[in-house]
């Protein structure tokens, strides 16, 4: 049986022994990033966790697929990256798209899991960070010249209509900003969002972010498949 190290979210001791007794594929990304959840048992309090995984790179994936537990002879920490663990937050929680940077992707995901638990103002405040975060680098970068106001660079309220007005995100995404209120302080807000209005966030913040991201290196990932068969027909005996 593999072993893991962690901390027990059960009964909180640091860095405890676990007996994986089952490691089960549930995702890969982009074919060789592997995820994994692992019905583990603490050796103190002899509880069970379930947590969730990542390959430490293509290479560990495969060995983890090709010989499964019974080929691990070291920690299965060697192999793995310790995500979190399975809780309430998990339950429905919509999945980020494809694509994002991390810290985008790690926001997107938060966001979801407070959205799943009804935590709606922690959700809405994660989702506007994601479009924070992924529309500043449309931002000119000298600040001491542009003609950018101030309150576009530093508010979300402000600069969504400055990104459609000049040509940075889609026409047909404007009407669906509205639920990002010009309200000044993007950091905080009054704490009245309800269910329906971290829905409209988390749409938004989808639609923006595939249109950034995904849609941008699915484009990119079929120019490269592309270029490839091309070498290989010119490689071809004739
Ligand atoms: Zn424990």
């Amino acid at each position: 049986m593999a072993d893991l190290v962690n901390d027990c979210p059960r009964c909180g001791a640091k860095r405890i022994t676990f007996d994986v007794q089952t490691l089960h594929l549930y995702h890969t990304k982009y074919r060789s990033q592997h995820y994994y959840e692992a019905f583990s048992i603490c050796k103190k309090c002899n509880r069970a966790t379930t947590f969730l995984l990542e390959a430490r790179g293509s290479d560990a994936g495969e060995k983890l697929s090709d010989e499964g537990l019974d080929g691990i002879k070291s920690a299965l920490n060697s192999f793995v990256r310790v995500d979190t663990y399975v809780n309430i937050s998990h339950f429905n929680a919509a999945e980020s798209p494809d694509h994002l940077p991390a810290t985008i992707d790690s926001a997107f995901c938060e966001g979801a899991r407070c959205h799943a638990i009804g935590c709606y103002n922690a959700a809405g405040a994660m989702f506007r960070q994601c479009i924070d975060l992924a529309t500043k680098q449309f931002l000119p970068k000298d600040t001491e010249t542009d003609k950018v106001p101030k309150q576009v660079r530093f508010s979300l309220g402000h600069r969504l209509p400055w990104l459609f007005d000049n040509g940075h995100l889609p026409e047909a995404l404007r009407e669906l900003s509205s639920c990002i209120k010009e309200d000044g302080n993007d950091a905080a807000h009054d704490g009245t969002l309800l269910e329906a209005d971290s829905i409209d966030l988390q749409d938004f913040t989808t639609l923006v972010l595939e249109r950034i991201y995904t849609e941008h290196e699915q484009v990119r990932l079929a120019a490269e498949r592309r270029d490839e068969r091309r070498r290989k027909a010119a490689d071809r005996p004739k």
